[in-house]
């Protein structure tokens, strides 16, 4: 017997996670869908193809106040934490590319100097980058590897009343693009955050061109040779690999989010075409195998939405720890591609086609499931938790 659809939940939000929210955060949801829908998935799979960041798309992000979402004053549309995850979500139910962008500019670009800038530069950059005129990166990760920041290479010696940097910084979203690159690099007194403009002599950045993941992201590597910045391009408030870190939590929160969205397109275009593909005289959804592998997907990723709600929740109260947030970013990483890579084997050859989502998606979360902390990482963070053992 079939329930009437009058009855039944949304595939895509069985436990109503939505119908939890504010008023603000339902019209902040419904706006970024509405910018997804209209002007990132028209045009998103040929952008991945073409390997192309959807530039023309940046003064749409900012008219909405995506940029810097989360912080106040300096023309940041200063939003709550749910609504940030919100965003993250929405934009990454389009592609994780897009929603990588408005990640780095927002926490791991806006927030250091928000956080740990001077008013100087508060003023000088937090503007620009809120409507879109500016564009950032964040230079952590090195050639040599990147899951252990503290043994970082790249160096800053203080000459006169500059700081001389140099080192080369590896996978840098945004990195080739970018106006403004905040550099992490070690010093006498150890890590610290260097605010370092494009076309600084000595600084240059090239685009990573050959690449199966984030095709609609630009990634780059930089490098840096005798490169001059005043002391005003320092950021004045932090000093240790604190500073990076506190970027990354704040980043990796929204990717906990994020993913769910490329897991809901997968599930959304898989259930329609399990429902309309006739194979055996019957819906494909009509097998209980299928049926069941679809009932593991929607239990993933409300599991993932519950997480997200509630880590939302402790980050609003100011009580989200990184361990939390390491947990989180870990299980919906994971439910993400392990939902992609399915739906995709679900949809058979038209798994591997462009006219549909899932590959595209399992693709992208390749990187995410490795970048802002690979999963391995995570779960040792949560081993340490629980050990207070150091395992790394
Ligand atoms: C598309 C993309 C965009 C990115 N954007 C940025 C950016 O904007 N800014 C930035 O700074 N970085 C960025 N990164 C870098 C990313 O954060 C790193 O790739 C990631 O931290 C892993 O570092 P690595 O690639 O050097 O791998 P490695 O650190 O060399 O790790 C290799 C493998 O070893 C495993 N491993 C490491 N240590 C241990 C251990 N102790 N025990 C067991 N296993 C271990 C890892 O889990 C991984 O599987 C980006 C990466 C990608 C792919």
């Amino acid at each position: 017997m079939s329930k009437s659809s009058a009855t039944r939940l949304n595939p895509l939000d069985l436990y109503d996670v939505r119908g939890q929210l504010s008023e603000e955060e339902r019209l902040v949801q419904d706006s970024v869908a509405r910018l997804v829908d209209k002007q990132v998935l028209p045009i998103i799979q040929r952008c991945f193809e073409e390997h192309r960041f959807p530039q023309e798309l940046v003064p749409e992000l900012a008219a909405l106040g995506l940029l810097g979402s989360s912080l106040h004053g300096y023309e940041c549309a200063g939003l709550n934490a749910l609504c940030y995850g919100l965003i993250c979500q929405e934009l990454e139910r389009g592609d994780s590319g897009i929603r990588s962008f408005v990640s780095v500019q927002s926490s791991l670009c806006m927030y250091p100097i928000h956080t740990y800038g001077s008013e100087e530069q508060k003023q000088r950059y937090l503007p620009r980058m809120a409507r879109g005129e500016l564009i950032g990166c964040f230079g952590l990760t090195e050639p040599h590897g990147g899951s252990d920041p503290a043994n970082m290479k790249t160096h800053a010696k203080r000459q006169g009343g500059d700081w001389v940097l140099n080192g080369a910084k590896m996978w840098i979203t945004n990195g080739a693009i970018a106006g403004v690159a905040v550099i992490w690099a070690m010093t006498e007194e150890g890590i610290r955050g260097f605010l370092v403009e494009k076309g600084t002599p000595g600084f240059e950045a090239s685009v990573i061109e050959r690449k199966f993941s984030l095709r609609a992201s630009v990634t780059s590597a930089l490098f840096l040779n005798e490169v001059r910045v005043p002391q005003a391009n320092v950021l004045p408030g932090v000093v240790g690999l604190k500073g990076p870190l506190s970027c990354l939590t704040q980043a990796r929160y929204g990717i906990a989010w994020g993913v769910i969205g490329a897991a809901q397109a997968c599930l959304g275009q898989l259930l329609d075409y399990s429902a309309t593909r006739t194979l055996f005289g019957r819906a494909l959804a009509q097998n209980q195998a299928v049926q069941i592998r679809l009932a593991q997907m929607a239990r993933q990723i409300t599991t993932a939405q519950v997480l997200a709600l509630q880590l939302g929740r402790l980050k609003e109260a100011g009580q989200m720890t990184p361990a939390q947030v390491s947990l989180a970013k870990w299980n919906n990483c994971r439910m993400a591609l392990d939902i992609a890579r399915d739906a995709r084997d679900l949809l058979g050859g038209a798994g591997i086609s462009a006219e549909y989502v899932p590959v595209r998606h399992m693709l992208n979360l390749e990187s995410v499931i490795t970048y802002e902390g690979t999963e391995t990482i995570h779960q040792l963070t949560i081993g340490r938790e629980l050990t207070g053992l150091n395992a790394f």
